[in-house]
């Protein structure tokens, strides 16, 4: 009889609540993880997110009219994407909505944790789990483009050992639309609105347009945060809290709490280098078919569309150009207060850009076009992160020692290091490990 009441007062134990801040690679993961030992809650402050499905004859107009005259515009364009010019010129740029910045993502998956496994954090269960979560696949030949594969050929032949880029979805059936960054149209990218989804059918709640100023705590815990849609303005209690608000969002929504983080930030710099090669049809293919590690950035042939759209030197129509991406870790020494983000380029990322231009150039010559044809993109960043890095002493807890004793932090912001190249899977085998101690914590 005692068993009997146990097991009955055990079933109506009120069930404990958690809040995730942010619908992203890391929000969605968490919030998987976590359903279940908590009912949980994520507050997105975008809405729901829709791929971009109509012609981009109407943007092409506008440019051609000299109508689109800064990035910050994008938005107009394409409500989920968000540009913002930090102090020092450069552009970043992230995604506002469910499934965060990975819907605008290229779908590359590399895991990329050696960083994380110098502070003695093995994520290897969460990979593990990852991989069964998330298909990732190299069949994607065939939506390749003519230069692209040339480019290909070429890389081997300079012996610079290109791959084809892991892509995370099933890229063996892409439809060759050229809108990855802009919102898979035909489900083939994975993006982290699939997390979510599973999280929301197993009672998860989602809830859109809710913006998080701050958190409220007392006595070293928090009571729970205010957020705001619109006018309204709510409380929303809580027993834990996750905030994954992004490399950017996240250190915002600490200091509004009052909890400091570092003065530094770090990004991942992308410049293009491009030539115009009529038919190319690189705006058609899938983004980065394949890449070329170097020493300190990568390459990868990539349309970019925030270069075509504002950058004068990107002339219609897009079927005629050819890119080649630059991509590399920045030295970190930027910093986030609040919405107001600096970034300033070093001299050392200005060495790398610089090698990777002239790399970029002899590639270029061996496809038949000379330096002098050749002009570049807008300096644009991604992958911010860093603001909170985990040290040695917290890499176990994967709870910095600031963060009051029920709130934890599931993103970038952790990474002790930038890692030149797609964070997703790492952010996401991060979160797992967070919400373990966070299910085991509270
Ligand atoms: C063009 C582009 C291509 C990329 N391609 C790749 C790729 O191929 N592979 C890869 O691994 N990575 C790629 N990345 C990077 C990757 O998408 C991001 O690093 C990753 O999504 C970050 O995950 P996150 O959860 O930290 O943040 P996000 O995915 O950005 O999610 C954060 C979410 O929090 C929300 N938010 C922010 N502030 C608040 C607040 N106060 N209250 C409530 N919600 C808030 C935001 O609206 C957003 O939805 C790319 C990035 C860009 C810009």
């Amino acid at each position: 009889m005692r068993g009997l009441v146990h097991v009955h007062l055990r079933a109506f134990r009120p069930v404990k609540t958690a809040i995730v801040v942010g619908g992203g690679a890391g929000g969605a993961a968490a919030a998987e993880a976590l359903q279940g030992h908590f009912a949980v809650t994520v507050l997105e402050e975008g809405r729901a997110f829709r791929p971009y499905r109509t012609s981009l004859a109407l943007p092409e107009r506008c440019k051609r009219l000299g109508a689109l005259v800064d990035a910050r515009m994008i938005r107009a364009i394409f409500p989920a994407m968000r540009v913002r010019k930090a102090a020092g010129g450069m552009m970043l740029v992230t995604g506002h909505g469910t499934g965060g910045t990975t819907t605008l993502a290229t779908g590359n998956g590399l895991r990329l944790d050696a960083g994380l496994k110098r502070l003695g954090l093995d994520l290897d269960q969460e990979f593990d789990e990852l991989r069964r979560l998330v298909p990732i696949t190299t069949g994607h030949r065939a939506s390749w483009c003519e230069p692209s594969r040339r480019a290909f050929a070429a890389c081997e032949a300079m012996g610079l050992g290109p791959e084809p880029l892991p892509k995370m979805g099933h890229h063996e059936r892409c439809e060759a639309c050229g809108h990855c960054v802009l919102g898979c149209p035909h489900g083939v990218k994975w993006d982290a609105r699939q997390p979510l989804a599973r999280a929301r059918a197993a009672g998860a709640v989602v809830r859109e347009g809710w913006r998080v100023e701050r958190l409220v705590t007392a006595g070293g815990a928090a009571k729970g945060l205010v957020a705001r849609r619109g006018l309204r303005r709510r409380f929303f209690p809580a027993d834990a809290i996750v905030v994954a608000a992004g490399g950017l969002g996240t250190p915002g929504v600490l200091q509004r709490s009052g909890i400091p983080t570092e003065p530094r930030l770090f990004v991942d710099p992308v410049l293009c280098v491009a030539a115009r090669w009529p038919g190319a049809r690189q705006d058609l293919e899938l983004s980065m078919p394949f890449f070329v590690r170097q020493d300190g950035f990568l390459l990868a042939p990539y349309f970019d569309y925030l270069s075509y759209f504002f950058d004068r030197r990107w002339t219609p129509p897009a079927g005629d150009i050819f890119s080649i991406m630059i991509k590399l870790a920045d030295s970190g020494t930027g910093a986030v207060a609040g919405r107001h983000v600096t970034l300033r380029e070093t001299a050392a990322d200005r060495e790398r850009i610089e090698r990777g231009i002239a790399r970029c150039v002899e590639i270029f010559a061996r496809l038949g076009v000379p330096a002098r044809a050749l002009f570049l993109g807008t300096l644009n960043a991604g992958h911010p992160g860093g603001t909170l890095p985990l040290t040695a002493g917290d890499a176990a807890s994967v709870h910095p020692p600031v963060l009051p004793e029920n709130v934890w932090v599931a993103d970038a912001s952790l990474f002790p290091e930038p890692l030149g190249g797609p964070p997703i899977l790492t952010i996401m085998a991060l979160a797992r490990r967070v919400a373990r101690r966070v299910a085991a914590a509270v």
